[in-house]
Formats: structure tokens, C-alpha cells, sequence
């Protein structure tokens, strides 16, 4: 049987490689069947969701080679392909649950839940819904409306018994319904939650397989329910193991760059990252490490899979992309893609303004504008020293740059340059010492062009992780240290 899958990441940050892992996973078991891929857009949180997200998300999955087949830029018979553009959709089906007796109005407070959540964790139960207004009737429901109360609408959960999960991993996993909360399903300005969103869209959409990371498998009891009420057939299962730093703990910035931005920022190959991450928790059945997405979909099967936790390695993607300069790419391909990557006539079109009146022969260039084409500038703890400021302020004012950067969506020259003015006044200190440090970060040396014309050629993944470098050059922030500064940087 043919199989549709999808992906469907949420456009509120950088696009992670944990996304490039689901959609290269769904990509290839469609593929492997002659079916089909969709990329869906879960923007159902509007405040974090961005369109800038969005964008980045498509073109860095694009750039890996992961072609969707229906997506919200191209369409497809079962559109639109972005949350938000489907919202009257989802209102039917609640009402649905709620006229079947499988959903109910709720009208409690946010105090009234918080009051019950504290009892609840004083007493050392699982937190979840009390069932408060599960058996308003219609009429008084329609009438506190009409009066203007607010409401949710939540799914009914059995009070007994387990749900048996079916993964296609793990075998069945049971999970007692007594752990599960009556999840809201329409939120009170109407919008749905990813719980109703997902099953209403996997269905509508005629997904047969979900593959998705480990954390939904507790998610998944609410979503068979759904299915069951609304007289749907259940999608196969699959919850593909979470990727891991080196130490284990869930892959995340502060220990590894997530960004696939970063990895294109830096030089990698598509091709090459793809492979890892196929290697990760997959192998092909000849033990091979280096492989094509071609070769993956040929020889692809579940049962390939195995559970034990993923470490994204760095090092190891590293000496694979190698392989795959030195391997796959004649020189002629070589010089090619290292002209597309960073030497391309776009990019130098937006550096050559930044230097044209400091050079007078085309030699003086190279070291001006090298670090464009690099990756982390040699650093060290005295090359970021700012005069009159102490080591530790140094430290700070890098540690809060970055966190101002993480949030920045708009990564152009002026909103950046405000971003440090901004900085600056909150800390009281002159701009100059807080651009010295940055200015070394970003481009090595204390001389560069113009700061944020660069950063905004060099886009948000790399500037990052360079002030991230940086931070710990200067020996890095303990747990201990981030906790006291973020309640700083808070009531700056
Ligand atoms: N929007 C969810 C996410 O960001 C998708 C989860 C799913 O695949 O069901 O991870």
C-alpha cells in the first residue's frame, strides 16, 4: 500500500535538525512505498508562531533535498497546508464530539485551575482537569455564553482502564487512562489545540503512517480517543527515538547547534548531513555508513530502526561530510559547490559595499573579509578583553547579547544595531564597550567591517554560535552562573 506521511513542524524558531530527522524518517517510508511526503505548518500557537520561521523551516528542508509533494507552497488536493488558513475547519468536529457526548463546555477560571492544580500537587496526584463542568447541561451551557463567559471545549477521557498504544517500534505500550487529562481541544478564542488539530488534519489529509519523536507517545492516548469519537481509522504509529548530545540529555543548543542553518552556514553538504542523520538510530543493511537518500529509500524498513538513544555528533558528521567532499565530489564539483556555499556573486555583492573604500588591491581583501567564509575565529580570552571592563562583565554582555540575538527575528541591519543600543542603556554601559566584545566574536579581530552589515550577511545561526564560542572561550557560564544571570538579564 501506497503511504502518505507528513511532517508537520511548528514555524517558532530555527528550523532543528530534529525536523530534518522526522521529515528525512516519513520522506523515505513514503518514498519506499511510492507515495507521498506532506510538509504541514502547525501554527496553531499564533503569538510564537512567525512567518520567518516558516520560511526558514521550507528552504532548509528544501536545501537538504526533502521534497514535499503537498505543502503550503505547492498545493495539493487536500489544502491548505497551514494551520492557521484551515481554522474553520476544526470548530465542526468539536461540536461534533460535543453533541456526541465525547466533549463538553468548560467554563472554569484560570484561577479556579491553578487553585485545583496546587491542591492536586500538595496531595501528590497527577495534575490534570477535575471534571468541574462536565455535566453542564446544553441549555446552561448555551446560556452562560450568551451571558458572554468565556469557555474551552475539552474531550472526554474514561475514568477506568488503560489505552493501549500501538507503535510500530515498541510494540503496544499501555498507558492508564487515569494519566491522562481531558485535554482541551478549542481554545476559548476558537482556535484549536495541536491535539484536535493534528488528528482533524492527519485525517483530512489521509495520512496512513505518523512518524513523530518519542515525546508525543504520551500525547497519543488523547489522539486514538479522537479517533475513535470522531469514527475515524487510526494511522500506524511510530515514535522515532530522540536525537541526544554527547552527554546523552536531549539535543539542544547550549551543547550542540540544532539550527540546520548553522550546518549550511558552516559548509556542510546536504548531502552529507542527510546521511547522518539517516546513520542515526539506521543503518543500511551492509553496515555502510556513507550512503545517498536514493540508497536509504531502496533499502529502507522500519525494522532497521533500532531505540537506543542517537547522539548527534559533531565530529563524526564532520569526518562523514569529509568523506564526502573527498569521495563524491570531483574538483570540478568541488569548485562548484564551494563557489554556491559562501563565494557566490549574491553574497559578495552584499560584502563588497562593506569594503570597497578600504582596498586598494584586490590582496588586501582576503584577510578583510575572510571571516565571511569561516567558521569559528580563533579566540582567545585576551583577544575579548574590553578596557576597564572586568572579565566576568565581559562574559555577561556577550551571554546577554546572545540571548537578545536567540530572540531576534527581524535579522537585519537596523533592528540589530537598536538591539544593541537597547542592550547598552539597560546595562548602563557605553555602547563602544559593548560592541568591543562582539566585534571580536563575530569577525575574530578588534578591525572588521561594519558590524551589523556583517552579521546581517552572515545570518543568525552563525553569528550565534560564534557569541556562543566566545562565551566560552572565556570558560564558559555553570548552571549555577546562567540561573543567577538570566535573573538578571530579566529585570534588566
Ligand atoms: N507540531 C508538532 C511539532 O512541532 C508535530 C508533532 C506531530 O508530528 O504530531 O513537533
Amino acid at each position: 500500500m501506497k503511504a502518505r506521511t507528513r511532517v508537520a513542524p511548528s514555524p517558532t524558531g530555527d528550523p532543528h535538525v530534529g525536523t530534518a530527522y522526522m521529515a528525512l524518517f516519513s520522506y523515505c517510508y513514503a518514498k519506499k512505498t511510492g507515495g507521498e511526503f506532506i510538509l504541514r505548518i502547525e501554527d496553531t500557537d499564533a503569538e510564537r508562531s512567525t512567518p520567518e520561521s516558516e520560511a526558514t523551516i521550507l528552504d532548509s528542508l528544501r536545501w537538504l533535498g526533502l521534497d514535499w509533494d503537498e505543502g503550503p507552497d505547492v498545493e495539493g488536493p487536500h489544502g491548505p497546508y497551514r494551520q492557521s488558513e484551515r481554522s474553520d475547519i476544526y470548530g465542526q468536529y468539536a461540536e461534533r464530539l460535543i453533541a456526541d457526548g465525547h466533549a463538553f463546555r468548560c467554563f472554569c477560571t484560570r484561577e479556579r485551575l491553578a487553585e485545583v492544580r496546587a491542591s492536586q500537587m500538595k496531595a501528590g496526584e497527577t495534575t490534570r482537569y477535575d471534571g468541574h463542568c462536565i455535566n453542564i447541561s446544553t441549555d446552561d451551557a448555551a446560556a452562560l455564553m450568551a451571558a458572554g463567559e468565556a469557555c474551552v471545549v475539552r474531550m472526554k477521557i474514561p475514568e477506568e482502564g488503560v489505552c493501549t498504544v500501538k507503535d510500530e517500534l515498541r510494540g503496544d505500550i499501555e498507558i492508564a487512562w487515569s494519566q491522562v487529562d481531558m485535554q482541551v481541544l478549542l481554545k476559548a478564542d476558537g482556535n484549536p489545540t495541536y491535539h484536535l488539530a493534528v488528528v482533524v488534519d492527519d485525517h483530512l489529509m489521509e495520512i496512513t503512517d505518523i512518524i513523530r519523536g518519542e515525546e508525543w507517545i504520551s500525547s497519543a492516548p488523547k489522539h486514538i480517543l479522537l479517533y475513535e469519537y470522531l469514527g475515524w481509522p487510526m494511522p500506524k504509529l511510530v515514535h522515532m527515538p530522540l536525537l541526544r548530545n554527547p552527554d546523552k540529555s536531549k539535543l539542544s543548543k547550549r551543547k550542540n547547534p540544532t539550527s540546520i542553518g548553522y550546518y549550511k552556514a558552516m559548509g556542510f553538504l546536504p548531502e552529507a548531513l542527510l546521511n547522518y542523520l539517516g546513520m542515526l538510530g539506521w543503518s543500511m543493511p551492509d553496515g555502510e555508513e556513507k550512503f545517498t537518500l536514493d540508497e536509504m529509500i531502496e533499502n529502507f524498513d522500519l525494522s532497521r530502526i533500532s531505540l537506543g538513544a542517537p547522539v548527534f555528533d559533531v565530529d563524526k558528521l564532520s569526518w562523514l561530510n569529509g568523506r564526502w567532499l573527498r569521495e563524491t565530489l570531483d574538483d570540478g564539483q568541488f569548485a562548484d559547490r564551494v563557489t554556491e556555499w559562501a563565494l557566490n556573486r549574491d553574497n559578495l555583492l552584499k560584502i563588497i559595499p562593506l569594503v570597497k573604500e578600504r582596498v586598494d588591491v584586490f590582496s588586501q581583501l582576503a584577510p578583510m573579509i575572510s571571516f565571511f567564509a569561516e567558521g569559528m575565529p580563533e579566540l582567545s580570552p585576551e583577544s575579548l578583553k574590553v578596557k576597564n571592563v572586568e572579565e566576568e562583565d565581559v562574559k555577561k554582555i556577550l551571554q546577554f547579547s546572545l540571548w537578545r540575538l536567540e530572540a531576534q527575528i527581524l535579522w537585519e541591519r537596523d533592528p540589530l544595531n537598536q538591539l544593541f543600543v537597547d542592550l547598552a542603556e539597560s546595562l548602563g554601559l557605553k555602547l563602544r564597550d559593548v560592541l568591543a566584545p562582539i566585534f571580536v566574536a563575530i569577525s575574530g579581530k578588534p578591525v572588521a567591517p561594519p558590524l551589523f552589515d556583517s552579521m546581517a550577511i552572515l545570518g543568525p545561526d552563525i553569528c550565534r554560535a560564534r557569541l556562543r564560542h566566545a562565551v566560552s572561550v572565556l570558560g564558559g557560564v555553570s548552571k549555577k552562573q546562567v540561573k543567577r544571570l538570566e535573573k538578571e538579564y530579566k529585570e534588566l
